[in-house]
């Protein structure tokens, strides 16, 4: 246990009415995400502890969110040097951490001359804006936009409309119209659903995370680059999750030979846990396709959000996290592929987002027992564990859980057989 107190007494204010926090939780919250495992109160590094003082390894970072792990000192003072010159000020007005955010974002995707940056809160609404943007290019000649099955765009009716899975989308049907889904990887449907010449974009996440992070494979990223140019189609990169250094590299797509894509979008990684969201339109063709007036954000950009993000992208180059994410990620995947355990099928991804694939459809349970055991992950599907955890993490700390991995497989399995 670490020595920082929590500022407030969650024991004392649960006791108040007598009632528990899950029980509060259940009476107070629309119940979209279920009902939560544990009352997380602080953490530090890599660490959180929840309302009973319990510690757990943070292998999820808020859903490859919180990149400098919690209450890293490069954020908190961005936040409070910030906070004290200003937090808002509406897009009104211009502010210095906004534009060297921007600046800063074109760098390092290596944006040509002329391309531009607008900024959100938060993924689904960066995809808001790309899908604005592929609304605009070729108009009414234009009517199709393509994405990939098992893609996860974010849950506003425009993302959700480039979202496969039909479970998020049917209920909140009638959606914004013309999106087809294509098997991801398969290079003759994409060529074919091309040919036309009447697709204005193709969305693509190059690692995708939500099912199950499963890579894109690069040759068919390259096919998605070449196709897409050739018939003068957006290619817009969804790096939500893959984006900000996750996969040892700044953009997922950098690892690929030949990918520049026409439009990013980005978010949880980069604000460290502040909401922040950004659209890069690659050159000027496409920066103009949204002209004064045709989008806009309250918050977006604001220079708090900016200037955390600042001192993220900031402490990952000071820090030489690029590297760090590329060693420690394939020492993670080496050594759960060397655990050989035959309930253990591979382990997908790169960097710091890696999906465990099972053998079994008992990724929940695998979880919920990582939980008790200290270890907080995630099963986005029945058969894979993800992990996202803070880019900071040591190779022995991950070491941990791959020590525990078998042991978790077994209590699960047991418990399985023991209910049968
Ligand atoms: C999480 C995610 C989104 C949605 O981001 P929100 O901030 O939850 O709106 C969009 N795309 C991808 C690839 C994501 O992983």
């Amino acid at each position: 246990m670490s020595e920082k107190q929590s500022t407030v007494n969650l024991d004392a204010a649960a006791a108040g009415d007598g009632q528990s926090y899950a029980q509060r939780y259940t009476e107070a919250m629309i119940p979209v995400f279920g009902t939560p495992q544990r009352v997380l109160v602080r953490g530090e590094g890599v660490h959180v502890w929840d309302d009973h003082g319990t510690q757990y390894l943070d292998l999820l970072g808020g859903i490859a969110v919180n990149t400098l792990g919690h209450g890293h000192p490069a954020i908190l003072s961005a936040l409070a040097k910030q906070a004290e010159d200003l937090v808002h000020v509406s897009n009104f007005f211009a502010t210095a951490p906004q534009i060297e955010l921007a600046e800063t974002l074109l760098r390092l995707a290596r944006a040509p001359e002329g391309s531009g940056v607008f900024f959100a809160n938060s993924g689904t609404e960066a995809n808001e804006a790309a899908f604005k943007i592929a609304r605009r290019h070729g108009g009414a000649d234009r009517p199709r936009i393509l994405a990939l099955t098992d893609s996860f765009h974010g849950r506003t009716m425009g993302a959700l409309a480039l979202t496969s899975k039909e479970a998020y989308r049917v209920p909140f049907e009638p959606l914004p119209g013309g999106v087809e889904f294509l098997p991801a990887n398969d290079e003759d449907a994409l060529a074919a659903a091309l040919a036309p010449g009447d697709v204005a974009a193709v969305f693509a996440e190059p690692i995708q995370g939500e099912a199950g992070v499963r890579p894109l494979d690069p040759t068919y990223l390259q096919a998605l680059r070449l196709l897409t140019r050739e018939h003068g189609t957006l290619l817009i990169l969804d790096e939500v999750q893959s984006g900000i250094a996750r996969s040892g590299h700044w953009f997922a797509h950098q690892a690929t030979d030949g990918v520049v894509p026409d439009v990013m979008t980005l978010a949880k990684g980069l604000g460290g846990g502040f909401p922040i969201g950004a659209l890069i339109a690659f050159g000027p063709e496409v920066r103009a396709l949204l002209s004064a007036g045709q989008h806009g954000t309250t918050f977006g950009g604001n220079p708090l959000g900016a200037a955390v993000a600042l001192a993220v992208l900031g402490t990952i180059t000071e820090d030489g996290l690029l590297d760090h994410v590329r060693e420690v990620g394939d020492r993670f995947a080496e050594s759960v592929s060397a655990l050989a355990d035959p309930r253990i099928t591979e382990v997908r991804g790169a960097g710091l987002l890696r999906g465990i694939g099972l053998s079994e459809p008992i990724a929940p349970q695998v979880a919920a027992a990582s939980l008790e055991a200290g270890f907080i992950v995630n099963a986005p599907n029945p058969s894979t564990i993800r992990i996202a955890p803070p880019l900071i993490i040591t190779a022995e700390e991950l070491g941990t859980f791959t020590a525990a991995l078998p042991g978790l497989l077994d209590t699960v399995l047991a418990n399985a057989t023991e209910g049968a």
